[in-house]
């Protein structure tokens, strides 16, 4: 039902900082009925970024966002004073269509026991069962009632099956998308792509705020914008999802600078710098994402 997520790229914060942002933006789309929430932030407990990243840390809830809060409150092993240079956490109200509410339905969801690859969905996967059955012919294990965990485990057999070891996280996720039907807006984060993050939609809304103190500027194919390049150090980039009146008000604390996705972009964040591609490309010209200020 609501999609937030929260790049900060050489701005350090805490996992404190890191939540309070994400609880906020899914407060600010609190707007309509929905019935649990969670968070996907990177774990482990040193103070290396790289070392944190290789875990990821889930918090799903029944409930509305306050609870999710409290929840997160009352994690002892939480260590909230952790700084990341680095780090994507995503985060997710649900509106259940497949599967009751309960923390297990509840998003992100995750590939394994691992967390190696987790993804918060708002929309409804059509042809999911096709999908359960197939992964679940390949030896993977469902573990809630929903369509979307099928996109989750999906992304990992791309990644267990990829043919080449530095295969990018965009081209995963386009591979998944083209297997996808119905409607989506998703945003993936991966122990094997740390600090970064893929975001895609088909039927569903997505937009992205944009946040640099460097000069935007927006080129042909391969790289559409540049928000930031990797010795630069300010960058923060959100992605937030629903109708997008409501997404403004969550997106505008951090930036007023937006692009609105269109269906079959394939947008990723990686090493700071924002690419955006349509999976389907059409011939001839491919048109720039515009970048547009909010009033
Ligand atoms: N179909 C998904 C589910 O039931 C996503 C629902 C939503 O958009 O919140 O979990």
């Amino acid at each position: 039902c609501g999609i937030f997520a929260y790049l900060n790229y050489h701005v350090p914060k805490t996992r404190r900082d890191i939540l309070e942002i994400l609880i906020k933006g899914l407060r600010r789309l609190e707007y309509r009925g929905y019935d649990s929430a969670g968070v996907g932030i990177d774990g482990g407990n040193n103070k290396e970024w790289e070392s944190n990243a290789k875990s990821i840390q889930l918090i799903k809830q029944r409930g509305k966002v306050k609870v999710l809060d409290e929840e997160v409150n009352k994690q002892q092993d939480l260590d909230l004073d952790i700084e990341f240079d680095v780090h994507l956490g995503i985060a997710h109200t649900r509106w259940a269509t497949h599967g009751e509410p309960s923390p297990v339905n509840s998003h992100p969801h995750r590939s394994d026991k691992n967390n190696e690859f987790i993804v918060i969905h708002n929309g409804i996967i059509t042809n999911y069962k096709d999908l359960k059955k197939f992964l679940e012919s390949k030896g993977y294990e469902f573990e809630s009632e929903t369509d979307t965990e099928s996109i989750a485990k999906l992304v990992k057999y791309m990644y267990d099956n990829r043919e080449n070891d530095d295969i990018s996280f965009a081209t995963l996720v386009e591979r998944v998308t083209q297997q996808l039907e119905g409607a989506f807006a998703l945003v993936f984060k991966s122990v094997h792509y740390p600090g970064e993050a893929v975001g895609t939609r088909r039927g569903s809304p997505l937009l992205m705020g944009v946040r640099s103190d460097h000069k935007l500027s927006a080129d042909h194919i391969p790289v559409l914008y540049r928000c930031c390049m990797t010795d630069q150090d300010t960058c923060l980039i959100c992605l937030c999802l629903c109708f997008y009146y409501v997404a403004y008000s969550a997106v505008i604390e951090h930036t007023n600078r937006v692009i609105f996705l269109e269906d079959d972009d394939v947008a990723a964040v990686s090493e700071g710098r924002l690419s955006i591609h349509r999976i389907k490309r059409t011939v001839g010209d491919y048109p720039a994402r515009a970048i547009q200020t909010l009033q």
